[in-house]
């Protein structure tokens, strides 16, 4: 009740939900108590949790916040939402996102832009919470909610949760189910938690995560209890500092929240080293070859017949193309163009077989620096604080708004786990977010490092 008030009251000027589901959470909430009364219940039993507008949920909107899904509701729910249920989870509703999870401000959303709880000291000027996930995010960082979860294609968990104080986890690729959740870059697409704090995140992502017969990229190992990494000490353990990540132009205040962490880590026992990852500069280059690739494919399902919005059209030809128009936004459109080109005959190798190859090298690159004995790398989360709602810079330049993710996508490309963690407030009193990301399936040590310096 204290939730769902809280959303009646704050989110008419966050945003941050697009769909509250009241009845359910109060059926939810109720099943919770009677368990927990008689001394049952899960792991997660009574603690409400929004759910980013990805992830179908059976019988309740899902829209992944586009047009084109006008009036979807699943009959199914995704398999990372029923492992929150099944553990005792309960859900207060949909969460404003980028337009199927493209971008990284949170103003593609055919709903609107999401507005960030934080405010620059002295400012009252409105700012993004960042993307895709930026609902998670803004409803974690404005009390709207326990937990949220969140998916991350190129840094979307990790960025937004950087520029709203949160702590995310993008885990190894495999490690939740993609099941049930609207696929934007199926080879990249990954669940994770946005949480108040690393306990939170690492309980989360524990109920989260399970191999699962319907997603064949899921892996079936064991899950570890993360929350049991925390307080472990890091002493003697061998920290990564990527020196290709020094980029250009990269503000005062983010090379001087790199150095605290690593003083940190260091005052903790951590060995620090550099380490080179040589093909870091061809990483957003070739994400933007690969991620539209593949949500060109994904998203010719939505052709006004399966699905949510249809326009009307004199033949079916013409009712696809005017349900396409009408229904997809301007980024999605614009994702779709680059993605139907770079596969098309004659620039298919040029383009689309090259950028698989690089990212072969990159994930190469890697596998190097951590099998010379470097346990986690520490690197800054992004390239600045959060910016301003409809920002001309940003708006104007697409490249400019991709470059946000020249942190985040790598790991992406590479399949490995990444954690975003709060480091502390920039000039402005607006919070900044390292990340740490670690080697395949050792989410644990990207726990234990990040309860270091959160
Ligand atoms: N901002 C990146 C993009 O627009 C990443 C988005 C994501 O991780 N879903 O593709």
């Amino acid at each position: 009740d204290a939730y769902l008030g809280a959303i009646e009251q704050a989110n008419p000027a966050l945003n941050a939900y697009v769909t509250v589901t009241p009845d359910q959470a109060s059926a939810m909430a109720k099943a919770s108590d009677e368990k927990l009364a008689k001394g049952e219940g899960g792991a997660l039993e009574g603690i409400p949790l929004g759910v980013k507008d990805l992830f179908g949920t059976e019988g309740v909107h899902t829209q992944a916040a586009s047009h084109i899904l006008d009036g979807f509701k699943p009959r199914y729910e995704s398999t990372v939402t029923a492992n929150l249920w099944a553990d005792g989870a309960v859900m207060l509703g949909k969460l404003n996102m980028d337009e199927f999870a493209m971008g990284s401000s949170n103003e593609t959303s055919h709903y609107g832009p999401v507005i960030n709880p934080w405010r620059a000291k002295g400012s009252n000027k409105q700012l993004v919470p960042g993307g895709s996930s930026g609902g998670s995010a803004a409803a974690v960082a404005g009390f709207l909610c326990a937990g949220a979860t969140a998916t991350d294609t190129g840094g979307s968990i990790r960025q937004p949760a950087a520029f709203t104080g949160t702590v995310g986890i993008k885990p190894t690729y495999g490690r939740c189910s993609r099941w049930g959740i609207v696929a934007y870059a199926s080879s990249l697409d990954q669940a994770g938690p946005i949480a108040r704090d690393v306990r939170d995140a690492a309980i989360l992502l524990k109920s989260m995560a399970s191999v699962d017969d319907k997603d064949t990229t899921s892996v079936d190992l064991p899950v570890p209890d993360y929350e049991a990494a925390l307080g472990r000490s890091v002493k003697g353990m061998k920290v990564g500092i990527p020196k290709e990540y020094r980029v250009d132009g990269m503000a005062r205040e983010i090379e001087d929240l790199w150095q605290k962490g690593i003083a940190w880590l260091k005052d903790a026992g951590a060995e620090i080293v550099e380490v080179s990852l040589p093909h870091t500069r061809y990483a957003l280059p070739t994400y933007y070859i690969i991620s539209p690739a593949e949500a060109s494919s994904n998203l010719a399902r939505y052709d006004g017949v399966r699905y949510g919005l249809r326009a009307p059209g004199k033949d079916i030809v013409e009712m696809y193309e005017n349900t396409r128009a009408a229904g997809f936004g301007k980024e999605v459109k614009r994702r779709v163009m680059i993605g139907t080109y770079v596969l098309s005959a004659g620039y298919y190798d040029a383009y689309y077989i090259r950028a698989q190859k690089v990212r072969t090298l990159i994930k190469k690159d890697f596998d190097d620096v951590f099998s010379a004995g470097v346990d986690v790398i520490l690197t800054p989360a992004t390239p600045s604080a959060a910016f301003g709602i409809a920002d001309q810079e940003m708006t104007a330049d697409p490249v400019k708004m991709y470059l946000n993710d020249v942190f985040t996508v790598t790991v992406n490309m590479a399949g490995l786990p990444g954690i975003a963690v709060p480091a502390g407030l920039d000039g402005n009193g607006l919070p900044l977010g390292l990340q740490l990301i670690g080697k395949p399936f050792e989410e644990e040590t990207l726990f234990q490092t990040a309860h270091v310096i959160e």
